[in-house]
């Protein structure tokens, strides 16, 4: 089942050229191009409102773009009823049937297709393999986990062999912990299934553990495309750096004094050390000189939050290696230096 599914030399799954979307006023899409590879995993990462639901279900054909095209495979899809495109949708709710049991909810794709009894069988049964519910095919929905119950649609989505699977929050309605294994899970299927995903999720972290590459959605923008490493270490916007990771900026003054240079730059907490006094910087690091205004412990890691005698402040995070949350919680109020590898300092504004 698994290698059956497997496709051929890469080439573009889905091409979204000029992709726009109003729905009277608001412009929910703008102008977006995009071209996903034939079995990549791609997610749309955006806050609430920025379009990604509603570029996913243009992709599917539930909504008509305004402007634009759609490609499937090389193909015009953009006039192409829903039914007859390659595609499959997962939603957040699963939308299960409650009286059906788990065999015939992952058949119901296939009888609708009028697929022969013993063909849809077999085909359901490998479908519940990939998704390792083998033995679950006579219970209802209701008697299975949270968990269980997204494998599932999973399932459901896969028996029909699509070329493209678009899953819509999909592990939205989990809770950490097992959103965090599914995450996991949801990865290795799809390597092993070779089927393209488009993933549509506000969680920056889930993108980031999940993604070949991240679209990142801004007021129905594309702000920037780039793998989990690009997008973390290199955003090129305000806005990217902001919503992937945490915020920290040197901008304007802090800029000029500090780096001695123009423009916003962001520098990732991890990336800065925080030392007692003021030690003198290597020839490839940066010093800046602050006070320590909060500490908080979390466990792993302690954050400090320094206010810059250059103005603004820096967040800097540091394993709690040896420290204890006393000997950290002591440190507010004194003054640091935050020393960074100039490597680290990436330019995200004018
Ligand atoms: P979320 O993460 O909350 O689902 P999203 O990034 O998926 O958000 P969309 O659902 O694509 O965002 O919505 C984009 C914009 O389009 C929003 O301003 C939304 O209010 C608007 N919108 C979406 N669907 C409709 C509709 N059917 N009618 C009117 N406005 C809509």
């Amino acid at each position: 089942f698994l290698t059956a599914l497997t496709r051929g030399p890469v080439s573009t799954a889905i091409r979204l050229t000029n992709l726009r979307k109003t729905f009277g006023d608001v412009v929910a899409v703008d102008d977006v191009d995009l071209e996903v590879a034939d079995g990549e995993f791609l997610t749309l990462l955006g806050p609430s409102g920025s379009g990604k639901t509603t570029v996913l279900r243009m992709i599917a054909g539930f909504e008509a773009p305004t402007a634009g095209t759609i490609e499937l495979a090389g193909v015009d899809v953009t006039q192409t009823p829903p039914y007859a495109r390659d595609v499959n949708t997962v939603f957040q709710d699963y939308a299960l049937f409650p009286h059906m049991d788990v065999l015939a909810n992952v058949e119901y794709g296939l009888k609708v297709k009028k697929v022969p009894k013993a063909e849809r069988t077999q085909r359901a049964q490998e479908a519940l393999a990939a998704v390792r519910l083998e033995d679950y095919g006579a219970r209802k929905p209701s008697q299975l986990s949270g968990g269980q119950r997204q494998r599932v649609a999973l399932a459901r989505a896969l028996v029909n062999r699509p070329r493209v699977l678009l899953l819509d929050e999909p592990l939205g309605a989990l809770d950490l912990k097992l959103r965090e294994q599914m995450q996991v899970e949801l990865k290795e299927l799809q390597r092993a299934v070779g089927i393209t995903f488009v993933f549509v999720t506000h969680d920056q972290e889930e993108a980031l553990t999940m993604s070949d590459r991240i679209a990142v959605f801004d007021a129905g923008r594309i702000a920037q495309v780039g793998t989990p490493v690009e997008i973390y270490e290199h955003p090129k916007t305000p806005f990217v750096a902001g919503f992937v990771g945490v915020s920290n900026l040197l901008e304007a003054g802090a800029a000029a004094t500090i780096l001695g240079r123009e423009g916003t730059w962001s520098v990732r907490p991890e990336k800065i050390r925080v030392m007692l006094g003021s030690p003198a910087p290597e020839a490839h690091e940066r010093a800046a000189a602050g006070v320590i205004h909060e500490v908080v412990y979390v466990g792993m890691a302690t954050r400090f939050i320094v206010d810059l005698d250059a103005g603004g402040s820096l967040i800097a995070v540091q394993q709690n290696t040896h420290a204890t949350s006393d000997e950290v919680n002591s440190m507010r109020g004194q003054r640091v230096t935050l020393m960074w590898n100039t490597e680290h300092e990436v330019p995200v504004g004018p």
